[in-house]
């Protein structure tokens, strides 16, 4: 039997897979999607999964609730870094 937290589990590991990290960032190294953009495959909450990008998720998992129209910005200037600490919504 597959424990319910597998899935969450995965995700995480799939993304620590694609961080680099030099000094203080955490850099996204996965392959964009077709229109250029940085994806990743999430499970949802009550079922199902949806799409996300990774500073998204970075910013969900480790940082906490965002509403639909929350947007997320790096605050150390490097637009490829997910380290949550270096998120901010907006
Ligand atoms: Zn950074």
């Amino acid at each position: 039997m597959i424990h319910p937290q597998q899935p969450m589990f995965d995700t995480l590991l799939r993304f620590s897979q694609h961080v680099q990290v030099i000094d203080e960032c955490w850099y996204w190294d996965g392959e964009p999607s077709a229109d250029g953009s940085y994806r990743m495959n999430v499970p949802k909450n009550g079922g199902g999964r949806t799409t996300m990008t990774p500073k998204r998720y970075s910013y969900l998992f480790m940082r906490g609730h965002l509403t639909g129209t929350d947007q997320i910005r790096t605050t150390c200037g490097h637009r490829n870094c997910v380290n949550p600490g270096h998120l901010e919504r907006f």
